[in-house]
């Protein structure tokens, strides 16, 4: 019997796209939130659905763990937890019911469940975690497994319905952690490394693990949801860091790495420290990170190298000025060609993330777009197209346009949610002419412009008026 049995809704196989891609990643944020219950003195067990069979698996473990306490704590580090997909929300409220069946609570935590607390508080889960984890299932398992219900000083962060009234409560937010070198390492011992080990080797010949540097990013664009840790940033020491890496590298031996922090190397001066850390300690394994292409500057871009780096994404965008300047992105285009200057003098793969669809974007900046992509030829992209997510201006500003679909259910889904210049077929076509001539030579796309170009014409949306551009106050 154990006190908590944690567990979260990614199973792989739901998703047509991460089949496809076959890059599992460990539930990092489950792991940590683990290490902090066992900290506090609590004993714990994971059921990981990411490879394994769901209902089978969770009804399994169940009956075996017996736990006193059920806890979704969905992975916030990873971008498919972020992009609120519907089977996974399906998945939570499965397990919530199921748990309750057989006498046990539930209480769930993720981007998803802050934003739609109501949802799954209807769903099963008697209380839903808002926000950053770690301390709120500390005390949250506290008060419930000693049997009490929140009242006097209500635990803060958390959201439930009134027993009396039925109506929805919320606490107030807690501010996220700034010590994070006071954090345990996460549970590696939960879960089954041999499992994702066999998916990575049987699909690109080496295994890739998982780590995070920081939380939160300070910039504004207008699309991006932050429902964990808002505008916040904060990031560990350079030193933790590099031991965590040579950690890793001892227990696991990993080919490669995936720092999943939203923004990877923010400041320069870190960058540096754990260029120095990671070569004195000998720590060095390939990994790949997310950044901006404002912050790839030369200094910071050849401590990357020196601190293992291989591959950086970039959250491109657009290829037009002034969709980038509607998008509150506060680049500008010739840092993209720069920071793909810089990254080639070291070796190190540029990769563009490009969003298509945005307000205000016509055939004519989609043309910049495929111009940019041309000219800097980077070694990667991934394109989707603008998703309104709860919480945003940009939600705001389509919210009326929105209908009863406001979530993808997969990450393949790419549907356009609010009234676009195009249709979604316009777009998934563009999105595969443009992979196919990066990937394949520009003659080998001929049919898929050629396709493009046929839809242009049927899927044009004849808007009311040109949406406007967007700016923020
Ligand atoms: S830089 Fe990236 S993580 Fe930060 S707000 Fe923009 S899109 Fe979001």
């Amino acid at each position: 019997m154990v006190d908590v049995l944690l567990t979260h809704s990614n199973h792989l196989y739901y998703d047509r796209k991460q089949v496809r891609k076959m890059q599992p990643y460990p539930p990092l944020q489950t792991l940590l939130a683990g290490a902090c219950l066992r900290r506090a003195g609590y004993e714990v067990a994971l059921f990981d659905p990411a490879l394994a069979a769901p209902e089978e698996g969770f009804r399994q473990a169940l009956a075996c763990h017996r736990p006193r306490l059920v806890a979704v704590c969905e992975d916030n580090f990873n971008f498919l937890t972020k992009m609120c997909l519907m089977r996974n929300r399906d998945l939570a409220g499965w397990m919530a019911r199921t748990a309750r069946a057989a006498g046990v609570p539930a209480i769930v935590n993720g981007s998803d469940a802050s934003d739609r607390a109501a949802e799954y508080l209807e769903a099963g889960f008697s209380y839903v975690l808002e926000g950053e984890v770690e301390d709120t299932i500390v005390e949250m398992t506290r008060l419930l497994l000693s049997g009490g219900t929140p009242s006097g000083p209500e635990p803060r962060g958390i959201a439930y319905l009134d027993i009396q009234s039925g109506a929805l409560r919320k606490t107030p937010r807690r501010a996220p952690i700034t010590d994070l070198d006071a954090l345990p390492m996460p549970a590696w011992d939960l879960i089954d490394d041999a499992a994702y080990r066999r998916a990575w080797t049987s699909a690109h010949g080496c295994f890739s693990l998982n780590m995070v540097s920081s939380r939160g990013c300070p910039y504004r664009c207008n699309w991006c949801a932050k429902p964990i840790w808002g505008d916040s940033y904060h990031c560990r020491s350079a030193r933790l860091v590099a031991e965590e890496m040579l950690e890793i590298k001892t227990r696991f031996q990993p080919g490669h790495l995936w720092f999943a922090d939203d923004i990877f190397a923010l400041s320069q001066q870190w960058t540096l420290q754990l260029a120095d850390a990671v070569e004195s300690l000998g720590a060095q394994i390939p990994f790949k990170m997310q950044s901006r292409c404002d912050l790839m500057t030369r200094p910071t871009v050849g401590a990357l190298r020196r601190a293992g780096c291989a591959e950086v994404w970039m959250g491109v965008e657009s290829g037009a000025q002034d969709i980038l300047d509607a998008m509150d992105k506060g680049t500008r285009l010739w840092q993209v060609y720069e920071a793909r200057d810089n990254l080639r003098r070291h070796g190190i793969r540029a990769c563009f993330f490009l969003q298509f669809g945005y307000p205000g974007e016509t055939w004519a900046e989609i043309e910049k777009t495929i111009a940019l992509v041309r000219d800097t030829r980077p070694d990667d992209i991934g394109i989707s197209v603008s998703y309104p997510l709860p919480g945003t201006p940009f939600h705001q500003m389509v919210s009326s346009q929105l209908g009863p679909k406001e979530n993808w259910s997969d990450s393949d889904d790419m549907d356009m949610m609010f009234q676009g210049a195009f249709t979604t077929d316009f777009y998934r076509a563009l999105a595969d002419a443009l992979h196919t001539e990066l990937r394949e030579g520009r003659a080998a796309a001929e049919d898929a412009w050629r396709n493009v170009e046929a839809l242009k014409q049927t899927c044009a949306r004849k808007l009311p008026t040109r949406l406007p551009v967007w700016t923020s106050c």
